[in-house]
């Protein structure tokens, strides 16, 4: 049993991470932007009530995110362990999974802050291409497709995420800061810390590195 929390400001490279991370790891990678966005897309009304708001690059109710959190930790996949990526991004949201979490006696949670400077984030994010039909993501600066626009995969025409406009990914980066950067106070003393930085194989490489000596696994392991 994994379970872990990828923290970290926007553009850091979360999803990315957590994708590599949950296959190599064997558990759901469970990413709360990817549960809205496709509610969005479907146009339910959670969709409905989301879409302005994530794309003025505010939050979503704390209610509604500890609602989405709840159902999903209750599927049979999640008991096997998760990578959480977007959840918690608040105080009370992370006070909501502390008491979710307490609720099964397993080995403790590992939290992990990935870190980057904020012109990097800028600019990752700014550059970020992502393929609507299969989900492939690229950037434009540091992994841009074979052929500018179309999805190395399938061919798909690659999009750019309605909130990852400059704009909008500077408010995304305030909102963090007064709100979600406070985590690190609330789980000072149990955080790893991964340095962002540098290309995503060497980031990957030092995470799953800090995930298996927090978790206290042997190289190779799978859940
Ligand atoms: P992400 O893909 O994690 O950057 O999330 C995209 C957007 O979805 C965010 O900017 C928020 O508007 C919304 N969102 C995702 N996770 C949460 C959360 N835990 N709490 C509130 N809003 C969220």
């Amino acid at each position: 049993m994994l379970r872990i929390v990828l923290l970290g400001p926007p553009g850091a490279g979360k999803g990315t991470q957590a994708e590599r991370l949950a296959a190599e790891l064997g558990v759901p990678h469970i990413s709360t932007g990817d549960i809205l966005r496709q509610a969005v897309a479907k146009g339910t009304e959670l969709g409905l009530r989301a879409k302005e708001i994530m794309e003025s690059g505010q939050l979503v109710s704390d209610e509604i995110m500890l609602g989405i959190i709840r159902e999903r930790l209750a599927r049979p996949d999640s008991q096997r362990g998760f990578i959480l990526d977007g959840y918690p991004r608040t105080i009370p949201q992370a006070e909501a999974l502390d008491g979710l979490l307490s609720e099964c006696a397993e080995p403790p949670v590992v939290i992990v802050n990935m870190e980057l400077d904020r012109e990097e984030l800028v600019r990752r994010i700014a550059g970020r291409r992502s393929c609507p039909n299969c989900g492939a993501v690229y950037n434009v600066y540091s992994q841009p497709p074979r052929r500018q626009g179309v999805c190395d995969v399938c061919q798909a025409g690659l999009m750019q995420r309605a909130d990852d406009h400059e704009e909008t990914v500077r408010k995304r980066l305030d909102v963090y800061d007064r709100q979600t950067r406070p985590l690190l106070d609330h789980y000072a003393g149990r955080l790893t810390r991964v340095d962002g930085q540098g290309a995503p194989d060497a980031v990957f490489e030092r995470l799953t590195e800090l995930v298996r000596a927090a978790a206290g696994l042997r190289q190779g392991h799978r859940t």
